[in-house]
Parts: C-alpha cells; sequence; structure tokens
C-alpha cells in the first residue's frame, strides 16, 4: 500500500525526522488558507498523487509550456493560482504512464532555499534477507539513470536486523554523503531515524528524493515515497486509514474485497488461475503463442463459487477482453466444484465471449462431465499447451 507525499512525512515527523512545515487541501480555498499559515515568503504547491517525477510532468488539460505539479509561489495569489490550475488536472510523469493521475490533493509547504540534493532510500534486499540503505550525492534525480551511467556514485550499506541499527551505520552514510561538521551528525540521526521508521512501520520501501541541504545548514527531507507492506498492515490500523482508493485501480480493489491477487496487465485473454506459479505459467504461455494476457489473477487455493463469479465479473469489465482462459488445478479443491462454479458464474455474469477450460487433477472426469453438459459454448482443453492453442485461435477468430 502506497501513501502520499504529505503522509509519509507526517509518519517520519513522529520518528523525529525534520520536513519542511507543510499543510494537504483539497480545494483552491483551504490552499489559499493553508498559505496564510505557513510563514513564507516562498510556498511550494504540490500535487498529491501516488507516482514520483511530479516536477517533471506535464498537466494534459494546460498548455505544453505550463509549469509541472511541483511548483514554486511567491505570494499567496500565486498558490491561488497554482492550485487552481492543478487540482481537478491531470498529471502525466514518466511513472503514471500515459493516462496520467488526477490531481485530488495539494499539499502546501513551506519554500526551502536548496544548496545541495542528496538521494537516500531504505528497501528490503531480497539478495540479503535484510533491510539495505541505498544513499548518494545524486539527488534530486532520476536514481534509476545514476545507478546506470555512474553506479560508483552509489553506495548500499546493509543493516543486520539482530544487531539492529549501529552508530558505524549512521556514519558510512554521513560518509557516503560527503557531509561534514554538524551535517555530518544531523545525517547519521536521520539515517537512524529513518531506519526506525521503515522497522517500525514495517515498510517495503522509503524513498527520500530528496534529501536537502539547505543554505543555512539544515538536512531536510523534502519528497517522501512511502510504500508499507500490505502483508503487514494488519499491525497497523492506525495506517491503514491513510490508503487513498482513488490512486488505484478499481478492478484491483474490487479484487482485493474477495481476497483475489489480481493485476491488470495490456493484452486481451482474460486468465483465471489458481496459484501464483500457475497463473505466471499461463501467462507465458498464452505468450508463446502470439498474444498477451489482460491480466494476472490467482483465485487462491480454496476458491468458491462466490470467488470464481468475482473473478468472471471483474476479467469481464476490462473492454480489451476478448477471450477468457480458465486454468484451474484441483488439489484442495475438487475439479467438479470448480466446473460447476464456472458454469454457476458464467450463467450468472451472461457471458460474452469465447472461454476456453482446462482442468487437472481430483475428480477431473466429473468437472468435465459437469462443462460438456452445461449447455455453455465452453470449449474444453486438455494440457496447458491444448489450453494456450485454443484460447489464442478463439481470440484471433473473433480479431
Ligand atoms: P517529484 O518531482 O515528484 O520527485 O517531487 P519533489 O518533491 O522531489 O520535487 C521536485 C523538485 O522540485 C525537487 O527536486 C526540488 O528541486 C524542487 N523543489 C521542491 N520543493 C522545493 C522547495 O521547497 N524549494 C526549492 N527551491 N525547490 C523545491
Ligand atoms: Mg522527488
Amino acid at each position: 500500500m502506497n501513501v502520499h507525499e504529505y503522509q509519509a512525512k507526517e509518519l517520519l515527523a513522529k520518528f523525529g525526522v525534520n520536513i519542511p512545515a507543510g499543510i494537504p487541501a483539497l480545494t483552491v480555498e483551504e490552499a489559499v488558507e493553508a498559505a496564510k499559515q505557513l510563514p513564507g515568503p516562498v510556498y511550494v504547491v504540490k500535487a498529491q498523487i501516488h507516482a514520483g517525477g511530479r516536477g517533471k510532468g506535464k498537466f494534459k488539460e494546460l498548455p505544453a509550456d505550463a509549469k509541472g505539479g511541483v511548483r514554486l509561489a511567491k505570494t499567496i495569489g500565486e498558490v491561488e493560482t497554482h492550485a487552481r490550475e492543478m487540482l481537478g488536472n491531470t498529471l502525466v510523469t514518466v511513472q503514471t504512464g500515459e493516462a496520467g493521475k488526477q490531481v485530488n490533493r495539494l499539499y502546501v509547504t513551506d519554500g526551502v532555499d536548496i544548496a545541495k540534493e542528496y538521494y537516500l532510500s531504505l528497501v528490503v534486499d531480497r539478495g540479503t534477507g535484510r533491510v539495505a540503505l541505498i544513499v548518494s550525492t545524486e539527488g534530486g534525480m532520476d536514481i534509476e539513470e545514476v545507478a546506470h551511467s555512474t553506479p560508483e556514485k552509489i553506495t548500499t550499506i546493509v543493516i543486520d536486523p539482530a544487531q539492529g541499527f549501529m552508530p558505524h551505520h549512521g556514519r558510512a552514510v554521513a560518509f557516503a554523503l560527503k557531509l561534514s561538521g554538524f551535517l555530518n551528525k544531523q545525517a547519521q540521526q536521520l539515517a537512524k531515524s529513518l531506519y526506525e521508521a521503515f522497522v517500525s512501520l514495517d515498510c517495503a520501501m522509503l524513498e527520500i528524493n530528496p534529501l536537502v541541504e539547505t543554505r543555512d545548514g539544515q538536512l531536510l527531507v523534502l519528497d517522501a515515497k512511502l510504500s508499507f507492506d500490505s502483508n503487514a498492515l494488519y499491525r497497523h490500523p492506525e495506517e491503514v486509514v491513510l490508503r487513498d482508493e482513488t490512486e488505484e485501480d478499481p478492478a484491483e480493489i474490487e479484487a482485493s474485497k474477495y481476497d483475489l491477487a489480481y493485476i491488470k496487465l495490456d493484452g486481451n485473454i482474460g486468465c483465471m488461475v489458481n496459484g501464483a506459479g500457475l497463473a505466471m505459467a499461463t501467462m507465458d504461455i498464452i505468450k508463446l503463442n502470439g498474444e498477451f494476457p489482460a491480466n494476472f489473477l490467482d483465485v487462491g487455493g480454496g476458491a468458491t463459487k462466490e470467488k470464481v463469479t468475482a473473478a468472471f465479473k471483474i476479467i469481464l469489465k476490462d473492454p480489451a477482453v476478448k477471450g477468457i482462459l480458465v486454468n484451474i488445478f484441483g488439489g484442495i479443491m475438487k475439479c467438479d466444484i470448480i466446473a460447476e462454479g464456472i458454469v454457476a458464474a458464467a450463467k450468472e455474469v451472461n457471458l460474452s465471449v469465447p472461454l476456453v477450460v482446462r482442468l487437472e487433477g481430483t475428480n477431473v472426469e466429473k468437472g468435465k462431465e459437469i462443462l460438456t453438459h452445461s449447455g455453455l459454448p465452453i470449449v474444453p482443453a486438455n494440457d496447458l499447451g491444448d489450453a494456450a492453442k485454443k484460447i489464442v485461435a478463439e481470440v484471433q477468430k473473433v480479431a
């Protein structure tokens, strides 16, 4: 689960992290009120969307030379103009894709006089199974680009969870950022606070880009991107409420209500599969046969009729879907129960696209019989390869 910049910063502030003063706003009036409460004389109006690259982003509805989603304002009047131009409009950045994201919230912050920008992030490093601090003197820019062209400018510091954050980790961060004196001390303290926040909040990722040194020698978190490990959200009822569903794919939200693992993709073959490994194999074999999957969908081991019906509905809501491939292995679930679920669901949703079903496992014969006698135009398949060929042929027939 991702949260907005202002939410991430408010969380970090509780761990003693220094952030510029700021107030979120949902309307132009609120943005003006927010600015009035800040010291000024410079303000920053920041679009709150779950994507980075806002500063360099473009608004679809505005002329090409209009400013992006992070704007400096020197007067309250300018704050108002920026807020009016941003709210309700669609911001396209390198991370949103072409469709962009509608800006529904703003964050009005105190303008900071920046001397230098740095990069600092924490992630769970799957290679070492530990939390890693990634630090670079090259802040404010695309870190992937830095990693590609000047990898020597990135330092990775891995922390042993049994030991926790030690003073030498802090010194290593400050050293990598080439900081001395009071800035060096601040960097050590900041790294410690960020690590504490990361662990206590069960984060999956925490990225500060940029971390800035101000002209008066302060180290400030200017931008923050934080995502929670969804598997640990049950431990964080206070943070779950920060979820902004307008930032998420509606089909994915619907799927999560039924405990279905669904990810929307760009192809035209809807997939309904049990087990993540089988789902990935199914997507691969569709591609191998020349078409693309419209989604990843794992209905899980204990798929009920209700779950299967919900899954069908979600797949069919996608106008790009020209055919559905059901690929289920009846292990814990029996194939006849699954077949009954598929038939009931197909009838309920008035299935309008070709449906290829491959069943394997316990009671497979009974399951196939149910499908054959259902009266529905279901195309049965014998194995994974056969199923992929058949659904690709069906879809290409339609096209
Ligand atoms: P992003 O584009 O989504 O990553 O948004 P950021 O919050 O990182 O802002 C983008 C850039 O805007 C930063 O790298 C800064 O260069 C600039 N910026 C943001 N806030 C301020 C500020 O308070 N003062 C100044 N001078 N520049 C800022
Ligand atoms: Mg940034």
